[in-house]
């Protein structure tokens, strides 16, 4: 999602890079692009212009720093002024303190019944962490999408949480029967799912801010689906003046959208966008870091969620194991498979790729990616034809060994001159990540 203005404030970057001095002219010059890149990602007019402005305000404003660069001077200012539009410093942490009614609302096929899922599952792993168990609830009094009860059960299931179906079919008296079943079984949390529509309606408002008197629940979250931009913002606005909430969610953030309504949100609505969704799997939930954002914006990388994202898919004695065999300079294939193994396990070389610092906005096609993906996989399939002693000893490998490997991996003999040549650079590996754009030059 933040991919088109990552590419867009790179390249205002790097124009300004050339220049020697940070004068009116080139300010002006360069807030006109920041205006045009952020009018085309869907940002309203006004919060556009509110943005530029006071971004001006700081450069004429601010005694720059001598030892920054024009550019370095107007990222700088452009970060921070990005960062208190996104919300500020990470000072929000989601937390449902326990009893908690969660209500989830928003428009039919923004995402609730999905979002849901991702939260039991969430709340169930952070509890994991503090070597609790959190006994979670969820239910649905969605009688308007055909078969959305059914959908939720399905999805509760999968992430771990135990789902009530109501007997009544009327939404506020099965909310009432719901809410009474949460109590008496002793669950700690309820998310209660709740009916959207096609567009804001007045019968959903009307029936939410029933659901809303009778069950009072601590937390209103709304779900908004990132894709459709500038209209979120009028459907959040008639959410809080009928019911209001306490925080949003943000969808679909793994498709092409162009961030308009994660830049705005906070803004125009003066509440936080507390987690953004980037798929349709429970795992596929991240709490919004608005500094983590803002430099992703900025085609800064989002290294610490890489990092996260890491720490959790890799054991941590393998990680262990593989920093020290870096170190040491004693990499052998074995510790290539195994580091190729972990690359995976993160996810696509593509979806790695846009935490990288100056990588997200990179345009790097789609095809080179493809490429890399399946000269992964090929050399995967090379290394695990060899045995453990090959791996360890490539010297072995001779051309008898050679053509056995390449038969048992079904690829040519070229193809595995191709990675022993290639694993010399290995040594480079880690460094190349680190400095980002290794993984790009390695399978060329
Ligand atoms: P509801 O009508 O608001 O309950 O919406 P659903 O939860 O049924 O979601 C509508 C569609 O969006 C489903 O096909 C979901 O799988 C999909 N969806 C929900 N969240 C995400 C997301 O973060 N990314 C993607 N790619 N799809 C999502």
């Amino acid at each position: 999602m933040f991919d088109f203005l990552a590419q867009k404030f790179s390249s205002i970057f790097s124009s300004l890079s050339r220049q020697k001095t940070l004068d009116q002219q080139s300010v002006d010059q360069a807030l006109l692009q920041v205006k045009d890149a952020l009018l085309s990602a869907d940002v309203p007019y006004d919060l556009v212009q509110q943005f530029t402005v006071s971004v001006r305000d700081d450069v004429v404003g601010q005694k720059l720093l001598g030892s920054l660069k024009p550019s370095e001077q107007f990222l700088k200012v452009v970060h921070d002024k990005l960062l208190s539009f996104l919300g500020g410093k990470d000072n929000l942490l989601f937390s449902a303190p326990i009893p908690s009614v969660i209500m989830v609302m928003g428009l039919q096929g923004s995402g609730k019944t999905t979002t849901i899922a991702k939260l039991a599952y969430y709340l169930k792993k952070e509890a994991q962490k503090r070597n609790k168990q959190c006994k979670i609830l969820v239910a649905s009094i969605d009688f308007y999408r055909p078969a959305a009860v059914d959908q939720l059960e399905i999805v509760a299931k999968k992430a771990g949480a135990h789902f009530y179906r109501a007997k009544l079919d009327n939404p506020v008296a099965a909310a009432i029967e719901i809410h009474r079943y949460w109590k008496e079984q002793g669950y700690e949390l309820l998310l209660l799912d709740t009916a959207g529509r096609l567009h804001v309606d007045e019968m959903m408002l009307t029936e939410l801010q029933k659901v809303d008197k009778e069950l009072k629940p601590r937390q209103k979250i709304l779900v908004l689906d990132a894709m459709t931009g500038q209209e979120s913002l009028a459907v959040a606005r008639s959410f809080d003046q009928s019911i209001g909430f306490n925080a949003a969610i943000l969808t679909k953030t793994d498709s092409d959208t162009r961030g308009g309504a994660a830049f705005s949100f906070r803004y125009a609505l003066k509440k936080p966008i507390i987690f953004i969704g980037s798929g349709e799997k429970p795992e596929d939930l991240a709490l919004f870091h608005p500094e983590r954002v803002a430099s992703r914006m900025l085609g800064m990388g989002d290294v610490k969620t890489l990092i996260e994202k890491a720490e959790e898919k890799i054991k941590a004695h393998e990680q262990e194991q593989m920093t020290h065999s870096f170190e040491q300079g004693q990499l052998t294939l074995q510790d290539f498979a195994q580091q190729m193994e972990m690359v995976n396990r993160l996810g696509s070389l593509s979806s790695v790729m846009k935490y990288m610092p100056g990588m997200g906005g990179a345009k790097i096609h789609q095809e080179a990616l493809d490429q890399g993906q399946a000269g992964m996989c090929r050399f995967r399939a090379i290394i695990s034809s060899m045995t453990l002693r090959e791996r360890v000893y490539m010297r072995l490998l001779n051309s008898s060994r050679r053509q056995r490997v390449a038969k048992g991996a079904g690829v040519t003999v070229s193809e595995v001159d191709k990675l022993l040549s290639r694993f010399d650079q290995m040594q480079q590996y880690a460094k190349l990540v680190r400095k980002s754009g290794g993984l790009r030059q390695f399978f060329k």
